[in-house]
């Protein structure tokens, strides 16, 4: 049986006394026994504060990008090495934001996910395709690209996370249906079968897009959507908390 993730990717958002509130709340609202592994992903600045209030916890913390390059002259970069001096578990890489705003290719993302596993972070890879692609029939070409890219270039895929994010289901209050989102986790973990049969049992493939307590238990029912990858809601301690108690 796959463990179920439940990982909150906050974005650009935060501060000092917002993030105390929310990781308190997270905290004192955590199961007693908790059944699914549970992270967050704050903006970099807030690793020390996430290792001061989280250290000792069931809640892991994480990064929501990573350099592709090991160390020097890469003015705002944060490295892999650096990641894992700060204790992040995972890092997110991928992500459909950084793709459209910063013009991250397959390739790139692919080298990034090989970067963190060099240095013991568990990469959590987002696939996903546009409104436009899935209405056109490209969604598992699209994907399929995407994911490819990353197990072309890793040696091990021990410790890989894939997420499922489509664009349209960002943000935008439209979630996918857990039929629709089912047939691509199916897909998802069909192509990495193809590479490693064994892998493609364990690998977690998260759910992302307007995940929330209304729609979480659903989701996580499905026998191949392994947790959820979470913007909105992991912001807010209740609606993180009922989804946790969903999975
Ligand atoms: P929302 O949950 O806000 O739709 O964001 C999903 C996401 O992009 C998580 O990485």
């Amino acid at each position: 049986m796959r463990r179920t993730l439940i990982a909150g990717n906050w974005k650009m958002n935060g501060s000092f006394a917002a993030n105390r509130s929310l990781l308190s709340e997270i905290k004192a609202g955590l199961p007693v026994s908790l059944q699914c592994d549970v992270l967050v992903c704050p903006p970099a600045p807030y690793f020390a504060q996430c290792a001061e209030m989280l250290g000792g916890t069931a809640v892991s913390w994480g990064a929501q990008d990573v350099s592709v390059h090991v160390h020097g002259a890469y003015t705002g970069e944060i490295s892999a090495s650096m990641l894992q001096d700060c204790a992040c578990k995972y890092a997110i890489v991928g992500h459909s934001e950084r793709r459209a705003y910063h013009a991250e290719t397959n390739e790139l993302v692919a080298h990034k996910a090989q970067q963190l596993l060099k240095h013991g972070v568990l990469p959590i890879v987002c696939v996903g395709e546009t409104l436009e692609q899935r209405e056109s029939g490209q969604t598992n070409a699209v994907v399929a690209a995407q994911l490819n890219a990353v197990l072309d270039v890793l040696d091990s895929l021990d410790g890989l996370v894939i997420a499922y994010e489509p664009v349209w289901a960002i943000g935008t209050g439209k979630t996918a249906t857990p039929e629709m989102a089912q047939e691509v986790h199916h897909f998802l973990r069909q192509q990495v079968a193809v590479r490693d049969a064994g892998v493609a049992e364990k690998v977690q493939i998260l759910y992302g897009g307007s995940m929330k307590p209304e729609n979480a238990k659903e989701l996580l029912a499905m026998p191949d959507i392994d947790g959820g990858l979470i913007g909105g809601a992991a912001l807010k301690s209740q609606d993180f908390l009922v989804i946790i108690a969903a999975s």
